[in-house]
């Protein structure tokens, strides 16, 4: 080792003095590429600048309020040549950089669906960021896709999925970057099962079905996928059925695209819409599918977590017809983005469609075939160690705490959508099924768009106050405000303080006033 690598601090002066001399470039005082002393201490230093992110996040306004373009105006316009020192980048990160963040680890975030941090997420993702494998095969780390196989087990055995899931069976899971790369792998997989056997020229006659309240995930998938944009079928959610879809409806359309000689082969059920947290009818669609050989997809990104809770379970019923499932560790669990959770019935159909397997890859494992590639169970090649976070999340909290995570999100939910009732110029507009609550401000019914702009406008209110970020959507035509519980630090005084805005924001709003 040189000497002047012993010039690092460390001296347990490390928390607070600079690291660095700033004077760059002479190897004094500049951050090596690899030295672990000073990685300890700029790791440490690191550390407390997110423990104290952490204690401090309420003082930030929730929603970033800062104009497009406004980090061009505060960096230079170059990188620099010479190194910079950490304490100057800390300042950089504190001025510059976190007045353009969302803080979406805010107690006070109900917007979009949540993505839950954790500290048993968060040294996951240090450790596999240490390691950095790129883990495309078995042996470029070998405990890579073995800790990935057993944990992927342990939780479909967690959401009591049908044996044939397991990776003992013929099914197994896999961990994709989001629900999104889920359903395009599924869908290429159900593709070519199709194809092999109604021949490659058939691509234009292939239809997928879904809602209209599936996530446009699904449409992207199907443009990559090649699938005819005509041949997309996203059926009416049944407004009666709290936007869940009708299975009638969906069995109509295929029965009408069978006789004009189209080959419906897709369907994708949803538990837990995005705009209404609805949940199809499974064990209906279950049915159609069978009786029309074609792959049904479930994607419970958001409400998957809460079905590891006995009294939300049932919402599965019906996944036993289901070829593939997929669930969001990273929204609602505890583990930090990314990492979702997919599942197939059977994996031929995804290797078949999605391995290669070029010279420079071979090895004695994956020729014998006893060993997951998993680089043949998704798009890219290289992949990250996502794991680890998960087990560390499974291993230090324990299923008992997470279910009583999600239990408790919901009961905060519950109790804000109590709140919402008891204030007449208010109206839950679908009910509640998790931890979603849809309201609205209601419009006098004089109102000419339907209490579009009433509802717009608080919103806007609401999230450019900077102490709440709430999201809306759409459903019958009605501008409709989603108030999504389920941020880690979120308690019952934060959604007592949330209402209290909404409330104090409407009277003002219903008067007139600016
Ligand atoms: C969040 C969500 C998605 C999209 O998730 P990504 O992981 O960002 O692709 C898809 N479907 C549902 C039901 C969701 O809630």
């Amino acid at each position: 080792m040189a000497d002047e690598e012993e010039e690092v601090e460390r001296d347990g002066s490390g928390s607070s003095g600079g690291t660095n001399s700033g004077s760059g470039g002479d190897g004094a005082g500049w951050l090596r590429p690899m030295d672990a002393e000073q990685l300890r201490e700029c790791g440490h230093r690191m550390v407390d600048f997110v423990a104290d992110y952490y204690k401090s996040i309420e003082t930030f306004p929730v929603l970033s309020q800062v104009q497009p373009g406004y980090l061009k105006e505060l960096l230079p316009d170059t990188a620099p040549s010479k190194p910079d020192t950490l304490e100057a980048l800390f300042d950089d990160i504190r001025e510059k950089i976190v007045p353009g963040v969302t803080h979406w680890q805010s107690p006070n975030y109900f917007a979009y669906y949540p993505s839950n941090s954790s500290t048993a997420g968060f040294l996951g993702e240090m450790l596999s960021a240490a390691f950095n494998i790129v883990g495309f095969s078995w042996i470029t780390s070998p405990a890579a896709t073995e800790l990935e196989v057993i944990v992927l087990d342990w939780f479909a055995k967690m959401l009591r999925l049908p044996s044939q899931f397991l990776s003992t069976a013929l099914g197994g899971g896999v961990i994709q970057g989001t629900a999104s790369e889920s359903v395009l792998v599924v869908l290429l997989a159900a593709r070519d099962r199709t194809l092999r056997k109604h021949g490659k020229t058939s691509l234009e006659k292939l239809v997928v079905y879904a809602s209209d309240q599936t996530h446009s995930a699904l449409q992207k998938a199907c443009q990559i996928a090649g699938i005819f944009p005509e041949n997309v079928r996203l059926v009416k959610a049944d407004f009666d059925k709290n936007y869940a879809v009708a299975p009638l409806a969906i069995s109509d359309a295929i029965a009408t695209d069978l006789s004009s000689g189209l080959i419906p082969f897709f369907i994708c059920a949803t538990v837990g819409t995005t705009s209404s947290s609805a949940v199809d009818p499974l064990p209906e669609l279950g049915q159609i599918a069978k009786a029309n050989n074609m792959w049904l997809h479930i994607d419970a990104a958001y409400a998957g977590s809460a079905c590891i809770c006995p009294e939300y379970r049932h919402y599965l019923n019906g996944v036993e017809e289901a070829d593939s499932f997929n669930m969001n560790a990273h929204k609602w669990f505890l583990t930090n983005f990314d990492c979702s959770l997919l599942w197939v019935k059977d994996r031929s159909y995804l290797i078949q469609s999605l391995s290669t397997n070029p010279e420079f890859l071979k090895n004695k494992a994956s020729q014998e075939n006893s060993v997951f590639d998993f680089k043949d169970w998704q798009i890219p090649l290289g992949r990250r160690f996502r794991s680890l976070k998960l087990w560390m999340v499974l291993r230090l909290y324990g299923v008992d705490n997470l279910q009583s995570h999600i239990r408790k999100h919901i009961e905060l939910a519950k109790h804000f959508e109590q709140l919402v009732i008891s204030d007449s110029r208010f109206e839950v507009v679908t009910p509640r099924t998790f931890s979603l609550v849809c309201f609205r401000l209601v419009p006098l019914a004089s109102d000419q768009d339907n209490g579009r702009k009433l509802n717009y406008d608080l919103m806007d209110a609401a999230n450019s106050s900077g102490k709440i970020f709430i999201s809306h959507t759409i459903l019958s035509g009605k501008f409709v405000l989603r108030f999504a519980v389920g941020a880690p630090l979120t308690e019952e005084q934060h959604i007592n303080a949330a209402w209290k805005i909404l409330q104090d924001l409407a009277t003002k709003q219903l008067l007139g006033s600016p």
